[in-house]
């Protein structure tokens, strides 16, 4: 069992390095993926950093180089990098895409992500490699191997949806900053960080898909006893394309202008519409107080409900009120 996960451990090395090779030397992997690369900004030095690579379009070039290697059929295929088809044809998974390598906490490739270069959209933009003995997508942050000193270090970490935002981000010296990549927020992932801090400041996306991701984040965070901010980006933006164009005293300057607690935050989303509502305003302190009321520490919890009152103007009693009864629901 230990040696079956060693063993696809170094298929996924080697799938690492053939695609990066790819890239870097191979025409195809030069003329389309490294050109993809640096056209998205990314520098030399950060396509090593993050040992991105080019998986060719032929049917199973991969697959082949593998088994010349000696690599074995079985664990090309329980990584997912091989399928084997009804005929018996082994075939590689991923295929003209460019590699995004996911790494463990101590940098072991755990597997790919790969993105088309076209911006088809009837074409899925993202293939994941699958489950496996080895790849847990819930318990595993893009980005954290090359994060976690700046984490420790801040102690803070910036939380983004995407591959490209943790890498543009890193290049542009914010390196506190992972992504839960191809997956919903999870409990594992939020434990993984709380290792190295306490705060978390969410920036997703600056669309609707975003804005609700970020909202379910924040439950999921206050839950697992941790701090949460959240700084949002304007419209049709994100972390990516944020950073790129904006100069890194900027960025900084923005994202602590923009960070706000989750009381701020909902309140900045929703009180437009609801404040000269009675019944959206009641909605909106109810979803506040089920928020807090997530929150395990009883002190964090009535020095948010303070701020809950004065922001949306109401009697700290009456909501305190309401948090115990949901409390009480809760055991
Ligand atoms: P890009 O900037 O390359 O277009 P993005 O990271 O901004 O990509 P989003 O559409 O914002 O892409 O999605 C955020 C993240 O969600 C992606 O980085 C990827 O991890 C995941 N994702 C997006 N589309 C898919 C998909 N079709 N299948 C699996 N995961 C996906
Ligand atoms: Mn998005
Ligand atoms: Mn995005
Ligand atoms: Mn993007």
């Amino acid at each position: 069992q230990a040696n079956e996960k060693e063993s696809m451990y170094l298929v996924s090395e080697f799938a690492q390095k053939y695609f990066h090779n790819t890239l870097l030397n191979a025409d195809e992997g030069r003329a389309i993926g490294y050109s993809y690369f640096k056209e998205r900004g990314f520098t030399g030095d950060t396509i090593k950093k993050f040992g991105l690579g080019y998986s060719p379009e032929e049917w199973d070039a991969f697959t082949k180089e593998g088994l010349g290697k000696g690599y074995k059929l079985e664990y090309l295929e329980k990584t997912g990098l091989t399928i084997v088809r009804e005929d018996g044809r082994h075939v590689d998974r991923f295929r003209g895409r460019v590699m995004f390598p996911i790494q463990s906490m101590s940098g072991r490739v755990l597997g790919f992500g790969g993105r088309i270069l076209t911006n088809d959209k009837k074409a899925a933009k993202y293939l994941n490699s699958p489950e496996s003995d080895i790849y847990h997508k819930s318990k595993v942050l893009y980005g954290i191997y090359h994060a976690k000193q700046a984490i420790a270090k801040q102690d803070n970490c910036f939380l983004v949806e995407g591959y490209t935002d943790v890498i543009q981000f890193h290049q542009a010296g914010i390196e506190n900053t992972v992504s839960s990549s191809g997956t919903a927020l999870t409990p594992d992932q939020i434990r993984l960080i709380s290792r190295l801090t306490k705060n978390i400041t969410v920036l997703f996306d600056g669309d609707a898909a975003g804005l609700r991701a970020s909202i379910r984040g924040i439950d999921l965070i206050l839950e697992e006893g941790m701090n949460v901010k959240v700084c949002a980006f304007p419209d049709g933006e994100d972390p990516d394309s944020f950073a790129k164009k904006t100069p890194y005293d900027e960025l900084v300057a923005y994202l602590a202008n923009n960070a706000k607690d989750f009381i701020q935050f909902k309140a900045s989303l929703l009180m437009d519409d609801a404040k000269n509502d009675p019944v959206k305003k009641a909605g909106l302190i109810r979803d506040m107080v089920t928020s807090i009321s997530k929150i395990p520490d009883r002190i964090q919890r009535e020095i948010y409900t303070q701020e809950c009152a004065r922001i949306m103007d109401i009697s700290e009693q009456v909501l305190s009120s309401e948090l115990a009864q949901l409390i009480q629901k809760d055991v």
